[in-house]
């Protein structure tokens, strides 16, 4: 009798023992580090993203170390650098430029540390395991359904005038968005139902470098001194919420944003507090909501999932060719969002209070 009751002792030791090397949500460091490489603090999403991974990595025991690098590429590398030479365990990068970091992570495959890219795609490299996104084209789509429909464009309404603002050339996503957008907006410009006065309807000619809302402005203001001086501009297609920040402080510089004169329809992207703010207010007009909630626990998912099994659930085995390879992915769903339906898609979900909105 004696002798069953110290094997249920030692069986309930190991039990216990066993339970503490696990990731089973306690806390309790597991013993495993990341490295968080996130682009910038300048936009809030990243801010959230960045807070968001660490709390949940360090809910499952993890050692985080997150770095910012402020939109500066070389920054970026030496940090991913020095997560390396420190002996993380894992790496995930938003990257600023998806094409400079093929070396160093050669770097990073050589001491087999498993990389997950975050949000954007990192180019030009075998040794990219995953991918943790939304559905970038689908932003683009939504973005575009969302000037076809407030203008009528289905029913033959028009013409109007738009001008078109694409994301940072160097940052794979933006081109996701502008085709997407461009699948629904094309035919109309192809019609004459949207006239583009500027003529500039290629990405390259709209590119807005690192996302920079200053540079949009600048642009804007040339757009409007050179087309709009007899003509007002009825939509702007802007891809984030940054760029249409931009475009309505060039747009309110020359008097739009009165009942005379009221501003264009404009699109965004992130749903950033001041841009849900102008949409209340009717500067800008919609924007995409990406929960940032979401995709934070589905990289960590992700990469807890790689360090415990060796892989990661995926939903995605197509869309994202690196130049490399097809980098095996989950996509995440956005959801746009405008005055009609703000309420219930960020403050009901609490993203955002009432009093935030203030
Ligand atoms: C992200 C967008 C963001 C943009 C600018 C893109 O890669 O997907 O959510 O608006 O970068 O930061």
């Amino acid at each position: 009798m004696k002798n069953i009751w110290y094997v249920i002792l030692v069986l309930s030791l190991f039990a216990l023992a066993a339970c503490g090397s696990d990731s089973t949500g306690s806390g309790e460091s597991n013993g495993y580090k990341v490295g968080l490489a996130m682009p910038t603090q300048s936009s809030e999403r990243w801010v959230k993203d960045g807070e968001n991974m660490e709390a949940e990595f360090e809910a499952l025991g993890y050692e985080v170390d997150l770095q910012y690098a402020e939109d500066v590429v070389q920054t970026q590398v030496s940090q991913i650098e020095n997560m390396i030479t420190q002996g993380v365990d894992l790496l995930v990068i938003a990257s600023i430029d998806g094409e400079a970091l093929t070396s160093v992570l050669e770097m990073a495959e050589a001491s087999n540390i498993p990389v997950v890219a975050y949000d954007r795609l990192i180019m030009n490299s075998e040794h990219v395991s995953y991918y943790a996104t939304f559905d970038n084209y689908e932003v683009g789509v939504l973005q575009g359904q969302y000037i076809e429909e407030s203008l009528g464009l289905a029913d033959g309404e028009g013409p109007f005038n738009m001008e078109l603002f694409g994301g940072s050339p160097d940052d794979n996503n933006a081109y996701f968005f502008w085709d997407g957008a461009m699948s629904i907006l094309q035919p109309y410009i192809d019609e004459g139902q949207l006239v583009v006065r500027s003529g500039q309807t290629n990405f390259e000619q709209g590119a807005t470098l690192r996302w920079d809302g200053a540079l949009a402005q600048e642009r804007m203001d040339n757009l409007l001194s050179a087309h709009y001086a007899s003509e007002d501009i009825d939509v702007v297609y802007s891809p984030f919420d940054g760029i249409s920040r931009g475009i309505i402080s060039s747009l309110s510089s020359v008097g739009y944003g009165t009942d005379s004169k009221p501003m264009p329809v404009i699109t965004g992207q992130d749903a950033e507090l001041s841009s849900v703010k102008y949409i209340i207010s009717g500067e800008q007009t919609q924007t995409i909501f990406k929960d940032t909630r979401e995709l934070a626990k589905q990289a960590v998912n992700m990469a807890d999932a790689i360090l415990q099994d060796g892989e990661a659930e995926i939903n995605d085995t197509e869309t994202y060719d690196n130049g490399a390879k097809v980098v095996p992915s989950y996509l995440l769903e956005p959801i746009s969002v405008d005055v009609n339906n703000y309420e219930e898609v960020l403050v009901e979900s609490g993203y955002y209070t009432e009093d935030d909105l203030q």
